[in-house]
């Protein structure tokens, strides 16, 4: 009986959009790019900049990587209808693998549809009621859903707190009346995507040493740009090789498509391969995608210019938004908090920043603490000078406009 259901989830509907927290989507009818066509469902778009992707390096419409898709689509065909493991792996998986190593400098890689599931699958065969997984508190949604479905013990530690990381460790260290665990991991994100912020990964590879841990980062809001290769957050900080596993998506800087992977140590992957449940029961990538996602890589590691962008226009865009006043959080990453506390605020703020024809969307309570409202922007290669300036200048006219109205 659909009746009572359809009644309660008309409510809780209504309650969402009461509380201004209902996601409402915009229709883009042009590629992802730095300028797109966009509007409200049902309304024609208009031109806008984009400061809202995660294409940092403006790779989603780059014409040799849609070459390549269109070139795999003729010779590899549109899908593989099944499974890796059963008759799903074409060599250009293969290739991906170990193109993927190759570019983070580890033992092996194995594919996935996305991060969530490889972070889906990383956990339960690893990680089993002996064991113990320490997590930031600021992880992403896929990694408390992964840490979810192992049996270990579950620790949370405050955001990028090393203190509390050692007390978290210590109190590891006490559980089976002082026994410890048998394996602890220490699980972070590279990047924390609502601050920018990135995980102090000297300090957690320097703890995990002390007390015998594991660690593991899923680098989805880095690989691809941080670091002198662009192989991600563990580079920048110059601890690639105490990174026992990686995780990452190919679907913010390395084109933007689909797919993500578990990189690391050799007996890890090939464990994953045996018992990783979204590997074993939900198909392959689709060769288009893993064709492309090549030539992404190879575009990433051919090229230094297309990092320099992005990071000549971030760094830009956060010296003119100090220049007119605004409150940034501080950093060097492309993702850029604009900070106005009032959520309200923020969402007017965004609106209005449409109207003069720049894209951002604006984060409150519960994604961010309560008084912390912002408008995260987010910087591409893909954009100019002359983008980047007149987003300020939106930003400028909005501040106006909302304090006028
Ligand atoms: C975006 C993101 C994911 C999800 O990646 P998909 O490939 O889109 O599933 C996972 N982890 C982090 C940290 C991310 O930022």
């Amino acid at each position: 009986m659909y009746t009572d259901l359809k009644d309660q989830l008309t409510a809780e509907l209504t309650e969402i959009e009461e509380a201004g927290t209902f996601k409402h989507e915009r229709v883009i009818t042009t590629p992802q790019s730095g300028r797109v066509m966009a509007g409200p469902v049902g309304r024609d778009g208009t031109e806008v900049l984009n400061f809202c992707a995660n294409n940092y390096l403006g790779l989603a419409d780059h014409p040799d990587i849609v070459s390549a898709a269109k070139q795999a689509l003729d010779e590899r065909g549109f899908g593989m209808a099944s499974v890796r493991f059963i008759c799903g792996t074409q060599d250009l998986h293969l290739r991906l693998e170990q193109a993927v190593t190759d570019f983070l400098g580890t033992e092996d890689t194995i594919l996935f549809s996305s991060c969530f599931d490889a972070n889906g699958a990383v956990f339960g065969p690893l990680f089993g009621a002996e064991d113990a997984i320490i997590s930031d508190e600021l992880n992403h949604a896929s990694l408390i859903d992964g840490i979810r479905l192992s049996k270990a013990a579950r620790f949370r530690y405050r955001n990028a707190d090393l203190e509390d990381l050692r007390a978290q460790l210590e109190a590891v260290a006490a559980l089976r009346d002082g026994k410890g665990a048998r394996r602890t991991v220490i699980v972070t994100d590279g990047v924390f995507s609502m601050d920018g912020y990135l995980a102090p990964l000297e300090g957690i590879c320097d703890l995990a040493e002390e007390f015998g841990a594991l660690v593991m980062v899923d680098d989805s809001h880095a690989v691809g740009f941080m670091g002198a290769t662009g192989a991600g957050t563990p580079e920048h900080f110059g601890v690639s090789d105490r990174i026992d596993i990686y995780t990452g998506t190919f679907g913010k800087a390395l084109g933007g498509a689909s797919g993500g992977y578990v990189s690391g140590r050799r007996e890890i992957v090939a464990m994953l391969r045996q018992k990783g449940r979204p590997y074993l029961f939900s198909n392959s990538l689709a060769p288009s995608i893993v064709a492309a996602t090549l030539t992404a890589l190879e575009l990433v590691e051919g090229s230094a210019e297309l990092r320099g962008t992005l990071f000549r226009n971030a760094e830009l865009f956060r010296r003119r938004m100090s220049e007119e006043g605004f409150e940034l959080l501080p950093g060097e990453h492309a993702i850029v908090p604009v900070m106005f506390g009032d959520a309200a605020l923020a969402g007017r703020i965004a609106d209005a920043m449409l109207e003069h024809g720049v894209y951002v969307t604006a984060f409150s309570y519960p994604v961010v603490p309560q008084g912390k409202a912002r408008i995260r922007v987010q910087l591409s290669a893909a954009h100019t000078e002359q983008d980047v300036e007149a987003a300020v200048q939106a930003f400028v006219a909005s501040r106006a406009a909302v304090q006028e109205g």
